[in-house]
């Protein structure tokens, strides 16, 4: 826990707010330079992404890629060792982002030996501002019993319990790490119409991690790929899937295409698939389409030694 420092979590208590210095309202997450070194090595280098406020941010990379160092950070639990994070116009862990940051980590840090109720009222006692409305809302999709302690619920229903806390505070920043993993599809449809409508009806800001990556397709409006600790690829989602196309045609013609637009190239027989990234489809006799979001990440993920990309621009 020593590389630990202190900064939001669900439970924190808040003090009372002071005005962000340099306020940056248009930003939920500006990374200048970032970087975070552990005994074993840099986790994330070089980090330079700016996320806009109100959108909900799908962060998404292989096991190891640094998605969680990025988050933690974010959160204020860990510093950066080179470079900086502001968060809502702060520096991430400054003070007043406690009220305003929730966070909720894949261990999901709950008392075991209190009930579902009393942690709710803990959650209520330490947040100056609660809506007992959704943190209700999102127990009773659980059927979770009020008075079951924490230490006998399963993970999906702590994940649920962690949830609610961090929807109750009523946060600018939702600061959520892999929160559909341990989720059935049923609860993980429930709880991203939970999260999607307090992003409409608020404007909460949402950053989530997460490997599974049909559950973010028509979630997400914004993308940041996270690969061997740095950002590969960042932008609005729509913009990125415009600027790559998934072409299909004869292997010749696939050799002939220019290396640097090439993003992941798979060729069976005669027939070569290929995702590209340009503004317009190459010209020759390709079918293309417009990639789903999956193509596009799956096409990322195989070929992590593809041109770096940032902001749908080559870097
Ligand atoms: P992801 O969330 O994408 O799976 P992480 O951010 O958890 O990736 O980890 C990024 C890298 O940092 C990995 O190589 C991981 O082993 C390493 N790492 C993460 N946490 C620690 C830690 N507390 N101590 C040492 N190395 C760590």
């Amino acid at each position: 826990m020593t590389d630990r420092a202190d900064g939001p979590t669900t439970l924190a208590p808040a003090p009372a707010p002071a005005p962000a210095s340099e306020p940056e309202p248009g930003a939920a997450l500006v990374a200048a330079g970032l970087g975070r070194k552990y005994r074993g090595g840099w986790a994330l280098r070089d980090c330079d992404v700016a996320v806009p406020a109100g959108r909900i941010c799908g962060v998404v990379g292989p096991n190891g890629a640094g998605k969680s160092t990025l988050l933690s950070l974010a959160a204020g639990q860990l510093k950066p060792t080179e470079g900086q994070l502001r968060v809502l116009g702060a520096a991430a862990g400054a003070p007043e982002l406690r009220a305003r940051v929730a966070y909720v980590p894949q261990d999901k840090p709950l008392y075991p030996g209190l009930t579902v109720a009393e942690t709710l009222r803990m959650g209520r006692e330490l947040n100056p501002v609660w809506d007992e409305h959704v943190v209700q809302q999102v127990i009773d999709q659980g059927e979770l019993n009020p008075k079951a302690r924490i230490g006998s619920l399963s993970g999906g229903q702590r994940t649920r319990v962690c949830l609610a806390l961090a929807l109750g505070k009523l946060p600018d920043l939702l600061l959520l790490d892999e929160p559909m993993a341990d989720l059935d599809p049923l609860a993980r449809h429930q709880l991203m119409g939970t999260l999607m409508s307090a992003a409409a009806e608020r404007g909460t800001s949402i950053v989530l991690s997460s490997h599974i990556l049909p559950e973010l397709d028509g979630v997400i409006d914004h993308l940041l790929l996270v690969q061997r600790g740095t950002i590969r690829l960042a932008g609005d989602l729509e913009e990125i899937l415009d600027g790559h196309h998934l072409l299909t045609g004869p292997t010749a013609e696939g050799a002939a295409l220019a290396d640097e637009t090439v993003i992941e190239k798979r060729t069976s027989g005669r027939r070569t698939v290929a995702l590209v990234r340009a503004p317009e489809p190459p010209d020759g006799p390709w079918e293309s389409e417009r990639p789903s979001l999956e193509d596009l990440l799956l096409g990322y993920l195989r070929a992590p030694a593809a041109p770096e990309q940032r902001n749908g621009v080559a870097a």
